[in-house]
């Protein structure tokens, strides 16, 4: 079976699907690996340490003739899908829930579509595969760095000659994989953190890493299904939002995560909570997206600075700007992913398996995916 590695087309996009550290793990499964020519580029790898751990560089249309299952880290776009032909088997994270369209395309061309953002993520053997985890690991950590580099004072307590700076405040708002690392690194940089998020179970996660977990009153838990939050009533937001300023206005810094699946980015900071912040103060959305992101007056991939001083960042896709890390991570899972679906060198769906369940999207010019299919369905069948 061929296995192609794709350049990323996606603007800014600097990650690859497979590292050439993995390629072993592929082809010592009975695999051949192609890799389109400069696929690994922009993460810093060279095709000539692909072709030294045993893959082919091959160019563009003959990596689309010949491949059997295609490796890539975000949707393909429509020249690439253009390419694909009957038979073969497209990995990668394409967010199905989000643009159901390319579910119906894929599916009418007969490719089969595996969309490692549909893994069931609580599933101790799955953990391995799970790339939105180890995106988020990287989002974290570098949000915290984009906020410290805008940020115009210390992280940390410093006593110096000239004076004792004080350690800056900072709140991290969603606790989940990315806030978590967001919150350890911050304290690694010597800040003063704290955290909260609706779901009760986060509180213990936040203190171990030695933060201070902020409870609110005014909204009872929210956690939802799988380990992910509901999304709030508008009662709950409201009274969330108004009880949520107090805090912001005490913070210099601010990192937000939060996301409910399927659904836009909950609002956490109003305009009037970004007015209730101290001028030099800086807030990172990392929810901020087409669609509206955690804080009022944020543009994806855009730093907006408010009449009073506080910096905005609408920070997007951060993963790639971290690529040799995140292709590292992400090499690991498509890779796990890919030969739990392979036996005998030979991809075998089975939607029986509770993980293949999750992850592939269309198979037999079908969307077998039965949340894709009926988001499908509501849009006028598929
Ligand atoms: P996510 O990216 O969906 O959301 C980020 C955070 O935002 C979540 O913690 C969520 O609770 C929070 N949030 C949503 N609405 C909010 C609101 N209105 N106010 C404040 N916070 C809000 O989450 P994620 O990082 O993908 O993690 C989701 C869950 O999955 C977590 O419980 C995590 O521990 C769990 N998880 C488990 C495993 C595992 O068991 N192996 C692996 C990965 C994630």
């Amino acid at each position: 079976m061929k296995v192609a590695v794709v350049k990323e087309n996606a603007p800014g996009e600097r990650r690859v699907a497979l590292v050439p550290e993995t390629v072993p793990r592929l082809t010592q499964a009975g695999l051949d690996v192609l890799v389109e020519a400069g696929a690994g580029d922009g993460a810093w790898f060279p095709d000539s340490a692909y072709s030294e751990a045993g893959a082919t560089i091959v160019k563009t249309d003959d990596l689309y003739q010949a491949a059997d299952v295609i490796l890539t880290v975000t949707r393909p776009n429509e020249a690439q899908v253009g390419k694909l032909r009957a038979g073969q088997t497209v990995f990668g994270m394409l967010s199905p829930l989000i643009d159901p369209e390319l579910a119906r395309e894929l599916a009418g061309k007969n490719v089969t579509a595996v969309s490692l953002d549909g893994l069931p993520r609580t599933l101790s053997r799955a953990q391995g595969m799970d790339a939105l985890s180890s995106q988020a690991n990287v989002a974290g950590y570098k949000a915290v760095l984009v906020a410290a580099t805008s940020y115009g004072r210390f992280f940390p307590l410093l006593i110096t000659a000239a004076g004792t700076a004080r350690p800056a405040k900072l709140l991290v708002l969603g606790t989940g994989v990315a806030g978590l690392q967001a919150i350890g690194t911050a304290r690694r940089l010597g800040a003063q953190v704290s955290g909260y998020d609706v779901r009760p179970a986060s509180k213990g996660e936040v203190e171990s890493l030695g933060a201070t977990f902020i409870e609110l009153t005014s909204v009872a838990s929210a956690a939802g299904e799988g380990g992910y939050a509901r999304e709030l009533t508008e009662d709950e937001k409201a009274a969330q939002q108004a009880e949520l300023t107090s805090h912001i206005a005490r913070h210099d810094v601010v990192i937000t995560t939060a996301q409910v699946p399927g659904r836009r980015p909950p609002l956490l900071i109003t305009e009037d909570a970004v007015k209730s912040m101290a001028a030099g103060s800086v807030i990172v959305d990392m929810g901020a997206s087409a669609l509206g992101g955690n804080v009022a007056g944020s543009v994806a991939g855009e730093t907006v600075v408010t009449e009073n001083g506080v910096t905005i960042i609408g920070a997007q896709n951060l993963p790639s700007t971290m690529p040799t890390a995140a292709s590292s991570a992400y090499s690991r899972n498509i890779s796990a992913l890919l030969l739990h679906m392979t036996s005998d060198g030979v991809l075998t769906i089975d939607t029986g398996d509770e993980i293949q369940a999750g992850v592939v999207v269309t198979h037999d010019g079908q969307v077998v995916h039965p949340a894709v299919a009926k988001l499908l369905d509501g849009e006028g069948g598929r």
